[in-house]
């Protein structure tokens, strides 16, 4: 871990300002520019976003730092520039893609995502882990959540950039996103150092609710009292970006309120799909697949009153589900 000053830092945030300035005056500028256009992203969001792109052509950045030898071996540091491990020829890591600039909670610009313009895959590229870019550490958009909203009560965990961009142009401000990781536990602790309110909304497709009990799971740990989990699911084949510009923000804040499920009912229903209490083998395997979950919670009335619900389920009393030793869980 960059304790001091990292000289990545910099460097990073130059190359974000060449890409933000190849979005405003490249000869190529038109193909990015429509792009955005086509998504709907105002002129003032890819401010805000400091959005950019990265033009065709293998050496860009290269030429525009006149890189000597050492600078560009920084640039290789910082993820910007990839050396070939073949022919040790050096080039541009980003070329023809739109950019988003991923901030640390301090502003400071520490990596980048690229998109590419239509339809070539990989759709998104990362810049890898550096020194200064722990992905796991890092959600997009939370530098810019706290500097719009003074008073925060709770924050909206989104999966993709677009998201988070595209319910900022619609003043819902308090949105971030994972980077095509799972939440983590990290991710957790540092939204509840916060916020005491977290709203998972990720997208409606079997990958989002993949992703939806892994951030329950990565929750379940610091479910103090007091502290808030929610769950919004989404219909099949929308994310928030698309479904907001479908159907509107007065509409995309309704489910907001309206639909979103608390963890504990997300929780059982989910649980009660797998394992169903209608017979004592059903009532017996919901026992097992529950109490290790369990086990994870800090002591408080939350958890009790889960085992309660647990209780009620099975009809077998704390006791008993206390002695039942954790198996493997199968569910996902
Ligand atoms: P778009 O709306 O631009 O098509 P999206 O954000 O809806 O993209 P998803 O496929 O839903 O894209 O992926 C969600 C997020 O996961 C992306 O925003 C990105 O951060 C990450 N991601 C997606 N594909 C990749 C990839 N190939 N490599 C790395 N990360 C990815
Ligand atoms: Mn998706
Ligand atoms: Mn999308
Ligand atoms: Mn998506």
């Amino acid at each position: 871990r960059q304790s001091i000053e990292s000289p990545l830092y910099n460097l990073i945030l130059k190359a974000s300002e060449f890409y933000q300035q190849s979005l405003r005056t490249h000869s190529t500028k038109k193909m990015a520019v429509d792009y955005f256009k086509q998504r709907g992203l105002t002129g003032v969001i890819a401010r805000d976003f400091a959005l950019g792109f990265a033009p065709p052509g293998w050496d860009n950045l290269i030429k525009h730092f006149e890189a000597d030898d050492s600078q560009q071996k920084q640039l290789i540091d910082a993820g910007l520039v990839v050396e070939s491990a073949d022919t040790g020829k050096r080039y541009d890591r980003f070329r023809e893609r739109v950019m988003f600039p991923i901030r640390d909670v301090k502003g400071r610009v520490i990596a980048f995502g690229g998109r590419v313009l239509g339809d070539d895959k990989p759709k998104y590229l990362n810049s890898p882990e550096t020194p200064v870019f722990h992905k796991s550490e890092v959600l997009y958009g939370l530098y810019e959540v706290r500097k719009n909203n003074r008073h925060l009560d709770e924050i909206l965990v989104l999966e993709g950039y677009m998201d988070v961009i595209a319910l900022a142009q619609f003043g819902i401000t308090n949105g971030v996103a994972t980077l095509g990781t799972a939440t983590s536990e990290e991710h957790i602790k540092k939204l509840f150092r916060l916020v005491n309110n977290i709203l998972f909304c990720f997208d409606g497709d079997a990958a989002g609710r993949k992703a939806a009990w892994r951030a329950l799971e990565s929750a379940l740990p610091h479910l103090q009292d007091g502290r808030k989990v929610r769950f919004l699911f989404l219909p099949d084949g929308d994310d928030p970006d698309s479904l907001v510009r479908k159907e509107g923000v007065d509409a995309f804040k309704a489910r907001m309120s309206q639909q979103a499920q608390s963890l504990t009912d997300y929780f059982f229903n989910h649980l009660t799909e797998e394992a169903k209490p209608t017979s004592l083998e059903g009532k017996a395997h919901l026992a097992s697949i529950v109490t290790p979950l369990l086990t994870k919670m800090p002591s408080g009335g939350l958890k009790a009153l889960m085992y309660q619900k647990l209780e009620e389920l099975t009809g077998l009393d704390q006791q008993h589900l206390l002695a039942i030793k954790p198996v493997a869980s199968h569910v996902s």
